[in-house]
């Protein structure tokens, strides 16, 4: 065992701006998808590294300069984080392919969009400002925006860097501090981030990297009263854990959870379009997307014609390597995730759904699945509920209009849509009446850092990405002026008031700003005779 561990690629944790193994000693080893050799190992941390994180966070927003720091040159350093994101595009994306099994094509677009990321909320740093707000009196009161402390991102292993950027960008342009714990499967693209921070000289302590079990540190983070912030994506039971955990202290919770999102076919859709839509709604990552499609609703009378085309394409992509060209669909991300998708597709055919395609596993090694699809599902079948996350299609046919918005909305989640149809009134009429954070028209799965991302019901809370996602790692504070120079007049009777020589009694109390029509306290008014 040590002679193999000798010939992995040796990672280290980056915290206070040192890169260190667990205070135990403990490691361990990533996987690659595509062949299922452990080709890195990464220190195991624990909770003593935990503590260390954390007090090294609390030291560089308490005490340390980049709260203070002017926004330009926050800015510049997002900006240059960015930068050497896209000067190590193919080697970040090539890591993140070893290690959680994606195309790498699709890695290349994940990496460029989180350099992308960097580059828009530098843009949005320097962007900020307040309000001032016309309040009755002689007052002035305004709001301006502050960081929100130290903030922790705790991100799944489906697009590592692409999460980490959403959280991390956002948190660092608004003056904050953060500690990301990446999924313990997918942790490198993590690490060279934190390297690449390192290289722009971010001070000690205001991004760092920790690795560990979700269990143990990620637990302790989310309890942890010195943490004022937790933006959590992953599944629903582990977001339900963290806001129990997060309760501990009132700390804010961001959560961007599973879906089950329908992907809603009608007749008179662009045939092809739709047929295309559909099968990169599910395949798309392996199935391994939160928003994927997963379920197809179609239109009963274009319903056999649609699933038809649709197995026959399905039947013909081609799964392989991920850094293969010519592969249409790499690996899953893990024995656990092949593991899942078995045992649903047993469940849908247990359930009576009819396997159109698919149903196995590939021999070999590696964990890939045949693209998968059921048809004549019922809504409210287990495949059709669940999320499954991986290759694994429900295929529901609906009458109407109507039919399709109940059956679209006959969910938990509430993540996001899709509505193909040539008909545009029907189209907003639709989406309108989805529930559902993100939808598309005619299209599925593009998304704009610009655009705000998250679900409604147990999709999430909060959002990330464009204003709304700054505002996430921002408080807002309120102050209120006096433009008089004079006490306020409460509690006076029986001193001379200032203004009028006269001494004040019980029989003058009125409200408390009478002459500006505001009742809202009772005193001596200060400028009344
Ligand atoms: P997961 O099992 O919930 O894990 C997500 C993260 O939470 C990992 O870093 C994990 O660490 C950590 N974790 C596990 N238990 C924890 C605990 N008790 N306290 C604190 N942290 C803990 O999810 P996953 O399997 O990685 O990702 C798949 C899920 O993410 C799917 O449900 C998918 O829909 C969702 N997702 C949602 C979005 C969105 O934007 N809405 C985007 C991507 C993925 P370990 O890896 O060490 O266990």
């Amino acid at each position: 065992m040590a002679t193999v561990q000798q010939e992995l690629e040796t990672h280290q944790m980056y915290i206070a701006g040192q890169w260190i193994g667990a205070q135990s000693g403990e490691t361990y080893p990533v996987v690659d998808p595509a062949t299922e050799q452990a080709f890195a190992i990464v220190p195991k941390g624990g909770l003593a590294d935990a503590r260390r994180a954390v007090d090294a966070a609390r030291k560089a927003f308490d005490e340390g300069p980049w709260p203070h720091t002017p926004a330009t040159e926050r800015a510049r350093l997002l900006h240059e984080v960015a930068d050497k994101i896209r000067g190590r595009a193919g080697d970040l994306a090539l890591l993140e392919t070893r290690q959680m099994g994606k195309l790498l094509a699709d890695s290349l677009v994940d990496v460029n969009d989180a350099a992308h990321t960097f580059d828009y909320y530098a843009g949005l740093a320097v962007e900020q400002h307040g309000q001032t707000l016309e309040v009755p009196g002689e007052s002035m009161s305004m709001v301006v925006r502050e960081p929100i402390g130290v903030t922790v991102g705790i991100t799944p292993w489906n697009f590592p860097l692409l999460m980490a950027a959403w959280k991390v960008a956002p948190s660092l342009a608004a003056g904050n501090v953060m500690i990301l714990k990446p999924a313990s499967v997918s942790p490198l693209t993590s690490l060279e981030l934190a390297r690449i921070f390192a290289e722009v000289g971010l001070p000690e302590g205001v991004f760092q990297v920790l690795t560990g079990p979700g269990g143990e540190v990620g637990d302790f983070l989310a309890s942890s009263p010195d943490i004022d912030m937790v933006a959590f994506t992953g599944s629903v039971e582990v977001g339900k854990a963290i806001m129990r955990a997060g309760a501990a202290n009132v700390k804010k919770v961001g959560l961007e959870l599973g879906g089950k999102s329908p992907n809603i076919v009608f007749e008179d859709a662009d045939f092809e379009a739709a047929i295309d839509g559909a099968l990169i709604g599910i395949f798309a990552g392996s199935g391994e997307v939160c928003s994927a499609g997963s379920r197809l609703l179609v239109q009963r009378s274009i319903y056999d014609r649609f699933v038809g085309e649709l197995v026959s394409r399905a039947m013909a992509i081609k799964v392989g390597a991920p850094t293969d060209e010519a592969s249409e669909m790499g690996p899953l991300v893990s024995r656990q995730q092949l593991d899942t998708t078995e045992r649903y597709v047993k469940i849908g055919r247990d359930e009576g759904a009819v396997l159109a395609t698919g149903g196995h596993r590939l021999e070999g090694s590696g964990y890939y699945y045949e693209p998968t699809i059921f048809v004549d599902v019922d809504n409210s079948m287990r495949v059709a509920q669940e999320e499954i996350f991986g290759p694994v299609l429900a295929v529901i046919p609906f009458e109407t209009e109507a039919d399709a918005i109940r059956l679209a909305n006959d969910t938990i989640y509430g993540l996001a849509a899709g509505v193909w149809t040539k008909d545009v009134t029907r189209a907003l009429r639709v989406i309108k009446a989805l529930r559902a954070g993100i939808t598309w028209v005619n299209t599925y799965h593009p998304t704009y850092s610009e655009a705000p991302w998250g679900g409604y019901k147990q999709s999430g809370v909060g959002r990330e990405l464009g204003t709304f996602g700054l505002d996430e790692y921002q408080e807002v504070k309120q102050i209120n002026i006096d433009l008089t120079d004079k006490p306020l007049g409460v509690y006076q009777h029986g001193k001379e008031a200032p203004e009028t020589g006269k001494v004040v009694s019980l029989s003058d109390r009125r409200p408390f700003n009478e002459e500006h029509e505001s009742d809202q306290w009772v005193g001596y008014c200060r400028n009344c005779g």
